[in-house]
């Protein structure tokens, strides 16, 4: 019989935009005991997670908790649950998660259409107004942080513009939920869909999501309680064509399971569940302001280390997203075998990028439980090492002194290494 090696990962040092570290509070949290999904002890920690849900999205959104599945889950499960085939939904396209909100309207029966502007920027916000008020969507789905480019989209003109319009706005915020400010409420979103795996610091499983009433009138007109737990009499029920498609993801469902009713769907995760419990936990104790600051800090440090050692930032710097740096691979370097010569010498894991970019740009993130002084000062020291290896000239310890220089400008307290 063939033998397996008992589990043994490595300690990396991950600097990707995720998944990322994590707290060992987090992993720990993971390894208790299973409760049964309805056992009050259990339903508890639901109610508790509803409410961090809601403090780091920043919104008073009854509809404020995880859909279990990667933070693709909580993407396709909003879309899936509020488009009905023929609806028209606009996306404006900045870099790959953008095509991946086309993607799944695509694939929910919506008449998409798009804009698109060059990798590496962002929308001046008016384009995009401008082509709400040309194309007259029921829905405009956009991405927040672009993780494939590093850019960070400003919202809250949009945001009023589609609620003047009557429009729905859903945003993904996968990959800045936890690390840069969301601002549901304020921002007018009516859905934002987030990720446990980046800056909130929890493996990757769950995606928190949360929508306001008018998302919920949607998916209310759409209701369909599934065979089995509705009253056999409902045959108005049996045909619905308005019915969301996917049963799995039906947030009209979903939602009954995370209210008092706690109607049945599917079995929450347990482990998942009490690792996102407590990274919100730890989240909300450092403190929403405290975070942001630490990823700005991080983020920045990060960039005066690579512009110390002579390389080119990718994208524009005015709307860069700050737990997320991209740099410009230099000419005759081999982006591969730098990222492989990080990962086997140093231990550290950088990432590349995709479609238009792939092999023109490594992505650096700063996120979470990753997002410290330690990882940024490392991972300047370990890429000028083995840059230098690799033949390319550059200024030998700039990088390392340019990030001390930004560290040093900032009180000890705020520092966390
Ligand atoms: C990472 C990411 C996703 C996809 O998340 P998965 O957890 O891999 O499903 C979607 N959108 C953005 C902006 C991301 O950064």
């Amino acid at each position: 019989m063939k033998k397996y090696k008992e589990l043994n990962p490595s300690l990396r040092t991950i600097m990707t935009p995720g998944p990322v570290e994590v707290d060992p509070r987090v992993l720990r949290a993971m390894s208790f005991p299973i409760l049964g999904q309805f056992d009050p002890e259990f339903t508890t920690l639901m109610n508790e997670t509803m409410e961090m849900v809601r403090d780091v999205f920043q919104t008073n959104n009854q509809w404020s908790y995880p859909v279990d599945g990667t933070s693709r889950s909580g993407l396709e499960a909003v879309l899936v649950s509020i488009i009905q085939p023929g609806d028209k939904v606009l996306v404006p396209i900045y870099g790959r998660f953008g095509h991946l909100l086309v993607e799944i309207s695509e694939r929910c029966g919506a008449d998409v259409v798009f804009i698109e502007t060059e990798w590496g920027g962002v929308f001046d916000p008016d384009l995009v107004i401008d082509a709400i008020h040309k194309h007259k969507p029921d829905i405009v789905a956009m991405v927040h942080g672009e993780t494939s480019t590093g850019q960070m989209q400003p919202l809250s003109a949009i945001g009023k513009a589609c609620r003047e319009l009557d429009i729905l706005l859903v945003v993904d915020a996968v990959a800045t939920i936890g690390g840069v400010p969301v601002e549901t409420d304020a921002w007018m979103l009516d859905a934002v869909m987030g990720g446990t795996q980046k800056c909130i610091s929890v493996p990757s499983g769950m995606a928190p999501i949360t929508y306001n009433h008018r998302i919920e009138e949607k998916l209310l007109s759409r209701k369909r309680v599934e065979r089995g737990l509705r009253d056999p009499e409902r045959i108005d029920l049996a045909y619905d064509v308005n019915m969301i498609r996917s049963n799995y993801l039906d947030l009209s469902q979903i939602q009954d399971y995370w209210s008092a009713a706690r109607l049945n769907h599917h079995t929450e995760a347990t482990s998942m569940l009490y690792g996102l419990h407590e990274g919100l936990r730890i989240l909300l104790e450092e403190g929403l302001e405290a975070r942001f600051a630490r990823h700005e800090l991080n983020g920045k440090a990060l960039v005066q280390g690579i512009k110390g050692m002579g390389l080119e930032l990718f994208g524009n710097e005015d709307s860069k997203l700050p737990c997320v740096t991209c740099i410009a691979i230099p000419a005759g370097i081999d982006g591969e075998v730098v990222r492989s010569k990080l990962l086997h010498q140093f231990g550290i894991e950088i990432a590349s990028s995709f479609g238009p970019l792939k092999g023109r740009i490594w992505r650096i993130g700063t996120m979470g439980f990753s997002c410290n002084q330690k990882n940024v000062l490392h991972t300047l020291g370990a890429l000028e090492a083995v840059l230098i290896r690799e033949g390319h000239a550059l200024p030998a310890g700039e990088a390392v002194q340019a990030a001390l220089d930004v560290y040093s400008l900032t009180s000890r307290e705020e520092i966390s290494c």
